[in-house]
């Protein structure tokens, strides 16, 4: 399991970073239309935008997500990465908690790798 670029090993578990790695990956369709597109992408979707892709992705956004404004997304921008990425993810674990299933194996309780595995990707039990 990878958070932030580092590897979760057997020997190295934390349950704080693989928590967040697993609601990143599998509940990222919880964050607001703004996370998503501070977060999805690295650069700035706008309408105010010369480039026919991003004005492309811009309008499937808006249909996927609903309207964001463009001053919104710039002021995002100013914000790091991984700072809009972390703030996303505090607010996803604070709020959603009713709407994120954690999948914890039965046997050694540590979070498996999505919602419906079931077999255990830290000590290989099996619950099938
Ligand atoms: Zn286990």
């Amino acid at each position: 399991m990878l958070y932030n670029d580092i590897e979760l090993t057997t020997e190295t578990y934390c349950d704080e970073m693989a928590l967040r790695a697993y609601v990143f990956k599998h509940f990222h369709h919880l964050m607001t239309p703004l996370e998503r597109r501070t977060i999805e992408y690295t650069t700035p979707i706008i309408k105010d935008s010369d480039h026919w892709k991003v004005k492309r992705l811009y309008g499937f956004l808006e249909d996927r997500d609903g309207h964001v404004p463009d001053e919104e997304v710039i002021a995002a921008f100013t914000i790091p990465y991984a700072t809009r990425k972390d703030i996303a993810i505090d607010r996803l674990i604070s709020t959603c908690t009713d709407r994120i299933f954690v999948n914890r194996c039965p046997e050694c309780n540590r979070i498996a790798r999505t919602p419906t595995a079931r077999q255990c990707m830290w000590c290989h039990h099996d619950w099938h």
